[in-house]
C-alpha cells in the first residue's frame, strides 16, 4: 500500500478528506496529522466572539471526517520534513513517511518584530490558543470595577472584525467599563481594501464608540503598554495582537522550494516546485499566480488539490492548473448583525450583507457533517 500523508487540516483539507470520504484512493492509505481534532472556520470566529455563534457551529470534527473516509488521524503537529527520505517528523517523537505528501497548516503568527508580543498579549493565532485563552479575558473584563482598555493591535480584516465583535458583545453583556481601541500602522483601517470600505470601517468603528488608533507602527509590547514608533505609547489592560501572518520556518529548512516569506512555491497544479510529490495549498503556500493570503482562497483551492492528488496517486498524467480568481468577494463582520462587503473596487455594507455572510458560511459549514 503506498501512503497519502495530509499535514494540517486546514481550509483545502477538509475539502480533501470530504472529497475521499465521497470516493476512496484505491491502493492508497491516506493519514492526517493535525494538532487538533477540530478545524475551526475562521470567518465565523469573530462571530462566536460576538455572541452570534457557538464554538461547534464554527468547527469541522475533522478526526470524524476523516473517520468517515478511512483515513487514519494523528493528533499531533508536523515539525519537520525530509524530502530525501520522504518522511515527517512530529512533535511528539514519531516519524510518518509517505509517497504522497499534501501541506496545509496554514500560517504562524508573525511576531518574530514584536518583542513582548508572545509573553505579554494574546496572540489571535493559533486560534486554538486564542479560544482557550478568551474565557479568561471575558472574567477579567467582568471582574473589573474600572474601565478596562482593550486594545486590538493589528487592523487588518481580522483586527477589524474582532474589534467589532468584542463591542457588540460587550454591549450585550453590559460590560460598560470596557473600553476598546483598534491601532493599526496606516491612517485607516483594512489596508489593501477599496477605499469606500476603508472609510465605512473607520466610521462605523466611531459610531460604535470603538477609539480609532492610526499610524501606530508597533515596536515592542511591555506588561501594560504597546511601545509605537515615534509616538506615544498605547497603554492597555488586555492587548490582542492580530498583526498579521508569516510561513512556518520548517518547509525551508526542509529544502522545500519556498518563496522571501517562506511559504511553499506551487506550480499552477499545486505541486511543490521542487518536490512533485508534495502538494501545498493554503496560506502556507506561495501560487504561481500570487494571491493575497486569505481563507477565501484556501477554500478554493480545495477541489483541484483534491482531484490532483487524486489523479497523482492514481498515476494520472493530467493534473488540472488552477487560475485563482483575481478579485475575491470579502465579507467583513462589523458586529450588530452587519457586514461590510467587497470585491475589487466595489463594495457595500448593512445587515443584508451580514445575513448574506451567515448563510455562505453555514453552507460551507454543512459540507462537512455533524458540528465538532
Ligand atoms: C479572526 C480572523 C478572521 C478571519 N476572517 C477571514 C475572512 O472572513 N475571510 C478570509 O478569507 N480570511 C479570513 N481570515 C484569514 C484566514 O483565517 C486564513 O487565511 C485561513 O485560515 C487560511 O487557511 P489555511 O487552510 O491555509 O490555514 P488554517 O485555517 O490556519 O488551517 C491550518 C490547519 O493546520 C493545523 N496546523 C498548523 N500547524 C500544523 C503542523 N505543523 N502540523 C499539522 N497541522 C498543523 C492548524 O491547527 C489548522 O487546523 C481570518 C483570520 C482570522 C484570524
Amino acid at each position: 500500500m503506498k501512503r497519502l500523508l495530509l499535514l494540517g487540516g486546514g481550509h483545502a483539507h477538509v475539502q480533501v478528506l470530504a472529497d475521499l470520504a465521497r470516493q476512496p484512493l484505491p491502493g492508497w492509505e491516506v493519514h492526517l496529522v493535525s494538532p487538533y481534532r477540530r478545524q475551526i472556520y475562521s470567518g465565523m470566529l469573530p462571530g462566536w466572539i460576538a455572541g452570534d455563534y457557538r464554538i461547534e457551529d464554527c468547527a469541522i470534527a475533522i478526526d470524524r471526517l476523516a473517520a468517515s473516509a478511512a483515513v487514519r488521524f494523528h493528533e499531533t503537529a508536523g515539525a519537520g520534513v525530509d524530502p530525501g527520505a520522504a518522511i515527517v517528523r512530529c512533535v511528539d517523537g514519531s516519524t510518518l513517511g509517505y509517497d504522497a505528501l499534501s501541506i496545509d497548516t496554514g500560517p504562524t503568527p508573525a511576531l518574530d518584530d514584536l518583542p513582548g508580543a508572545a509573553e505579554q498579549a494574546l496572540p489571535v493565532r493559533p486560534i486554538e490558543t486564542f479560544i482557550a485563552a478568551w474565557p479568561a479575558l471575558v472574567e477579567r473584563i467582568r471582574a473589573a470595577n474600572r474601565r478596562f482598555d482593550l486594545l486590538v493591535l493589528g487592523a487588518g480584516a481580522a483586527g477589524v472584525e474582532l474589534a467589532f465583535a468584542i463591542r457588540h458583545r460587550a454591549g450585550v453583556e453590559g460590560w460598560s467599563q470596557l473600553a476598546v481601541t483598534l491601532a493599526g500602522a496606516d491612517e485607516r483601517p483594512m489596508a489593501g481594501a477599496p477605499d469606500a470600505a476603508r472609510r465605512r470601517a473607520w466610521r462605523l468603528l466611531t459610531e460604535r464608540g470603538i477609539a480609532w488608533r492610526g499610524g501606530c507602527r508597533a515596536t515592542r509590547i511591555d506588561a501594560d503598554r504597546v511601545h509605537v514608533a515615534g509616538a506615544e505609547s498605547l497603554p492597555f489592560d488586555a492587548c490582542i495582537v492580530a498583526t498579521g501572518a508569516a510561513a512556518p520556518r520548517w518547509p525551508a529548512a526542509a529544502g522545500l522550494a519556498t518563496d522571501e516569506r517562506g511559504c511553499i512555491r506551487v506550480a499552477a497544479t499545486l505541486q511543490s516546485v521542487s518536490n512533485p510529490n508534495v502538494f501545498a495549498a493554503g496560506d502556507v503556500a506561495a501560487y504561481a499566480d500570487p494571491r493575497p493570503k486569505s481563507g477565501v482562497y484556501a477554500v478554493r483551492a480545495g477541489p483541484v488539490l483534491a482531484a490532483n492528488l487524486r489523479a497523482f496517486c492514481l498515476g494520472q498524467a493530467a493534473l488540472q492548473r488552477w487560475t485563482p480568481q483575481t478579485e475575491a468577494l470579502y465579507l467583513i463582520n462589523t458586529g450588530d448583525r452587519h457586514a461590510i462587503a467587497m470585491r475589487g473596487r466595489w463594495s457595500c455594507s448593512g445587515h443584508w450583507v451580514w445575513r448574506w455572510k451567515d448563510r455562505i458560511d453555514r453552507r460551507f459549514m454543512r459540507r462537512f457533517g455533524t458540528p465538532a
